[in-house]
C-alpha cells in the first residue's frame, strides 16, 4: 500500500531546539550542568529525535519519565546520563541496570531491590534521592533525609549521585515561597556534609532557573524553555532568555465555500452567519488534539491573516471564517500553531483558549499527529 501523506503536519524545528538548549547553557554558565528534560516524549516533540538533537548540541544528561523511555533512548544510541524522574519500579531493576539508567529514589523497598541486583551484577548503581520540600508530590520528607542517607550508605552497591527536589510555585506571581523553599533545600543539602562530594544538587525547573537564580545549584532541569515556551506564559522572561518555539502545527484547506446570511455552521448551529460568509473547511479536529473546548475561541492563520474558527470543532473537521480574504482556495496552508508571514499563534495563546498551559497543548498535539522534522541548519 502506498501511503497517502496525512492532511496535517506537526513540524519540529530542530534548529530552534538546538539553539534554545545553547541559550540555556550560556545563561547558567559553565559551572552549572543542564539536564535536558525529554520526558513525555519530549513534551510531544519526539523523544529520540529531540534527545539526538540535544546530544549533538552537547547535552550529556537527560531526564525521562520512566524506565521504558530510558530504554528507548539507549536503543536510539543516546550515551549520556539518563535520569528516570518517576524512579525505577520494583520489578524493573534488571532493565534499569542493563540500560545504565539513574533512578530518582524515594522508597526503601526499591533501594533494597536495586542494591541486591547491582551487587549480584558486580556493579555500583548511582541514585538521586528525591526530597519533597513542599511540592507534596514524589519524594521523602525532609525529616527522613538522615536515615535515607544512612540506608543508602549501608549498601556498597549503591552510590548517592544526586539529591533533588521540585518547586510547586516557581511560575507564580509571588516568588517568596520559592526562595524560602530553596533555602530549606539548601539546609537539607548541608546535611550531606563532607559525604556530599560527587553528589549533584538540583531543584530548578525552567521557571526557577530564570526567576530565582540561587536555585540553580549544580544543575538545572529545563523542560518547557527547551521547547521554546516560557513558564507561566510570561513574556517578561524573554529579557532573561531568548528561546523560540520548536513545534508548529499546519494543515491545508479542504474546501472553500460561500454560505448565505442566516446559515448555521457545524453541529448545534452554534455559529450562524450574520452576512454572506466565506468558509474554509479544515481537516483538523479534536482527534488531532485540536480540542472541542476551542470552539468559539480559536483563531488560525490563513493567507498571512488571523481568522476565527467558527462553529463547533468536530472530530476531524473545523471551519474558519475567511470572508474578505481573496484568492484563498483548497490546498492552501493553514497554521494552527506557529508562524505564517508576520503573524504567529503561540502555544500559550492556544493554552489560554483551551484553559490550560502550553505544556498540555504541546503534549496533546505531539500525541495526536505525525511529526515532520526540519533538519538542523548550520551553526
Ligand atoms: C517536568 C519537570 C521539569 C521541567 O519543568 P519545566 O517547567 O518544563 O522546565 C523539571 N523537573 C521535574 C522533576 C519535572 O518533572
Amino acid at each position: 500500500m502506498v501511503e497517502v501523506p496525512p492532511y496535517n503536519r506537526l513540524e519540529i524545528d530542530l534548529t530552534a531546539l538546538r539553539d534554545n538548549f545553547r541559550q540555556l547553557v550560556a545563561l547558567v554558565g559553565p559551572l552549572v550542568k543542564v539536564m535536558a528534560v525529554v520526558k513525555a516524549d519530549a513534551y510531544g516533540h519526539g523523544l529520540l529525535e529531540a534527545a539526538g538533537c540535544l546530544a549533538r548540541a552537547g547535552a550529556a544528561i537527560f531526564g525521562v519519565t520512566d524506565v521504558t523511555e530510558g530504554q528507548r533512548l539507549r536503543e536510539g544510541g543516546i550515551t549520556g546520563e539518563v535520569v528516570v524522574l518517576l524512579g525505577g519500579r520494583t520489578g524493573s531493576v534488571a532493565e534499569l541496570l542493563r540500560n545504565d539508567l539513574t533512578p530518582v529514589v524515594y522508597d526503601r523497598e526499591y533501594l533494597r531491590e536495586l542494591a541486591g541486583a547491582a551487587a549480584a551484577a558486580g556493579r555500583q548503581a548511582p541514585v538521586h534521592l528525591k526530597v519533597d520540600t513542599g511540592m507534596g508530590r514524589l519524594g521523602i520528607l525532609p525529616g527522613e533525609v538522615p536515615e535515607y542517607l544512612e540506608f543508602i550508605g549501608s549498601f556498597p552497591s549503591l552510590r548517592l549521585a544526586g539529591i533533588l527536589s521540585h518547586f510547586p510555585m516557581a511560575d507564580g506571581e509571588d516568588l517568596r515561597p520559592t526562595a524560602a523553599q530553596n533555602q530549606s533545600f539548601g539546609e537539607i543539602v548541608a546535611q550531606l556534609g563532607v559525604g556530599g562530594e560527587g553528589v549533584v544538587v538540583h531543584i530548578a525547573n525552567s521557571a526557577a532557573l530564570l526567576r530565582e537564580p540561587p536555585s540553580r545549584h549544580a544543575m538545572v532541569r529545563p523542560g518547557i524553555t527547551l521547547y521554546g515556551c516560557y513558564p507561566g506564559g510570561d513574556p517578561g522572561l524573554r529579557e532573561r532568555l531568548r528561546v523560540q518555539p520548536v513545534m508548529s502545527f499546519k494543515s491545508r484547506i479542504l474546501q472553500v465555500k460561500e454560505v448565505a446570511a442566516g446559515s448555521g455552521v457545524s453541529y448545534g448551529h452554534l455559529f450562524r452567519a450574520e452576512r454572506a460568509t466565506r468558509l474554509a473547511v479544515l481537516p483538523v479536529g479534536y482527534a488531532d488534539g485540536y480540542l472541542r473546548r476551542l470552539t468559539g475561541r480559536a483563531q488560525v492563520l490563513i493567507g498571512g491573516r488571523r481568522v476565527p474558527v467558527v462553529g463547533r470543532i468536530c472530530m476531524n473537521l473545523c471551519m474558519a471564517d475567511i470572508t474578505g480574504l481573496d484568492g484563498i482556495g483548497p490546498g492552501d496552508e493553514v497554521v494552527l500553531l506557529g508562524r505564517q508571514g508576520t503573524e504567529e499563534i503561540t502555544a500559550d495563546e492556544l493554552a489560554g483558549w483551551q484553559e490550560t498551559i502550553s505544556y498540555e497543548v504541546l503534549c496533546l498535539f505531539g500525541a495526536s499527529n505525525q511529526r515532520v522534522y526540519l533538519p538542523e541548519r548550520g551553526v
